[in-house]
């Protein structure tokens, strides 16, 4: 199988501009499974234009109409789950059971936006002077587009496109170039929707296409999800263009164990947490902080199971994780685990020898521990993004908090403790924007917002929920007199 993918520009599907295609490569074999073009101007440009033109109409649909898609948009991801999911993994590398979480994902938060029409509902207050009434009203800002990075083919999209286009905006969606072939696939079958010409929109691409988002007047609210750098570039530039943008960035996520902790529970939810998704999830754990005598009786546990890990094909149901989306990840991440030995972390598992069987030319690393990880290290202030998990070893929980406090990046942060005041003094002090308690991956419902802080997100609405619902609106404060005497005159 290899395709040359193609932008979905007011209604059509459109061969980009651009006249350079990339490779999507198959993170499993190293093979070639389709042609996606590098994206430029030209494409965000017919793309905003389609989608400027197709707003004035949309706009003015009742917001229960424009839900009705919604309604529909997930009926059929629902009924093509199976088909998405391996194209999924085909590009991404995940396993299949990972790809299929993620759909579900993606279908709450088109849940949570068909409650536009109430959820866009805002204040009256009736007399603020005698015959005199004040209100604000919601409105959709014009043109919106989201930028998605690779970990998420599915789910990440639907963070903020199903509220953009239920509020009233068009939208254009930017997939990650190295996984473009899963929202073609989503927006094939969108094409049954029959939603009117130039609402939703998916155009190709990488840095040039990004830039282009970034200029282009017709387009006033971009969301971003991606590495931190990428970030900031997107959230100074955009911001500079006077847009609003809303930037999540990258991670480096503490799990924090209290020496009362449940071993048995807290070993398997940090060991799935750092190698799920073969560590590329921007909730994976990445350093473990053991208090005092939780070092020695959970340390070993932890290397225990994560032993009893098989990485393989995402498409091999015996396989626990997949590879990671390039050969360029893989010797990053094999030289940041060298650079922790060699600034002296103790390597208690090994991943990087790892072999798959018949796939010779994947990127496979396996679950790599490293302890006694210092501070000052490379390999604790890097966002790895790999199946590698880092333990430091402290005496007391407000040296743990104190720790993750100092860290540049703040996207979530988890204890796992049996006593309420730790928990509670934890939740309470800790600078991260996602909280677990006793949970591994504190991944927000769709109808809370995906917070993050610190270098892990630039601006200040996040995506999902009614977040994602203020940062497609704009608010009108009206105020109005209505005089009964100038009634009677006529
Ligand atoms: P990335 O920053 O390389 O790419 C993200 C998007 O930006 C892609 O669409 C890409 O085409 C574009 N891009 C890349 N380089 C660019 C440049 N120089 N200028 C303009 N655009 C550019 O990220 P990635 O490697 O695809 O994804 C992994 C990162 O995403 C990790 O850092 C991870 O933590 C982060 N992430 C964060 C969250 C969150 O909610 N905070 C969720 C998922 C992933």
């Amino acid at each position: 199988m290899s395709k040359s993918l193609k932008n979905y520009i007011n209604g059509q599907w459109v061969e980009s501009k651009s006249n350079s295609m990339l490779d999507v490569i198959n993170p499993s074999t190293g093979l070639s499974v389709g042609k996606v073009p590098s994206g430029c101007k030209a494409d965000i440009v017919d793309a905003a234009e389609s989608a400027n033109q197709a707003w004035e109409g949309w706009r003015n649909t009742p917001a229960t109409q424009r839900v009705q898609y919604l309604y529909k948009m997930k009926a059929l991801l629902e009924s093509h789950t199976d088909e998405i999911a391996a194209i999924c993994t085909l590009e991404c590398g995940k396993t299949y059971a990972e790809s299929k979480a993620e759909m579900t994902r993606a279908v709450e938060n088109i849940e949570v936006a068909c409650g536009i029409p109430t959820l866009m509902q805002s204040v009256f207050s009736e007399d603020i002077a005698t015959g005199v009434d004040e209100f604000v009203i919601r409105q959709p800002l014009g043109v919106g587009a989201c930028i998605s990075p690779f970990n998420f083919p599915i789910m990440i999209p639907f963070w903020f496109m199903p509220y953009a286009i239920a509020c009233g905006n068009t939208y254009i969606v930017k997939p990650s170039e190295k996984v473009p072939m899963t929202m073609t696939r989503i927006f094939e079958l969108f094409e049954t929707l029959n939603l009117p010409k130039g609402v939703l929109n998916m155009v190709h691409g990488g840095r040039e296409t990004v830039d282009a988002i970034l200029e282009h007047p017709f387009i006033p609210a971009i969301s971003f999800v991606g590495s931190t750098p990428v970030a900031r570039h997107v959230y100074q530039t955009g911001t500079l263009n006077g847009k609003r943008v809303q930037a999540q960035g990258g991670a480096k996520n503490a799990v924090v164990v209290m020496p009362d902790a449940e071993p048995e529970t807290t070993v398997k939810i940090i060991v799935d947490s750092a190698f799920g998704c073969a560590g590329q999830r921007c909730l994976a754990a990445s350093v473990v902080i053991t208090v005092g005598e939780a070092a020695e009786h959970i340390t070993p546990k932890i290397i225990a199971l994560a032993l009893s890990k098989k990485t393989g094909d995402g498409m091999d149901s015996s396989a626990d994780m997949g590879p990671v989306i390039s050969a360029e990840s893989k010797v990053r991440i094999e030289k940041l685990i060298q650079q922790g030995i060699d600034q002296g972390a103790d390597l208690l598992l090994d991943g990087r020898a790892v072999k798959v069987s018949g796939h010779e030319n994947g990127n496979f690393i396996g679950p790599t521990i490293l302890g006694n990880v210092v501070e000052e290290s490379e390999v604790y202030k890097t966002e790895i993004f790999g199946p590698v998990l880092s333990i430091i070893n402290v005496k007391t929980l407000e040296e743990a908090i104190a720790l993750i406090n100092r860290n540049r990046y703040g996207n979530s942060a988890c204890i796992f403790t049996r006593s309420g005041a730790a928990a509670r003094k934890f939740r309470h002090n800790t600078m991260a924007g996602n909280i677990g308690v006793n949970i591994g991956v504190a991944a927000p419902m769709a109808f809370f917002p995906f917070s993050g802080w610190k270098e892990s997100f630039f601006g200040d609405l996040h995506g999902q929920s009614s977040h994602a619902v203020e940062f497609y609106t704009q608010t009108k404060v009206v105020i109005e007199r209505w005089n009964e005497e100038w009634s009677r005159k006529f």
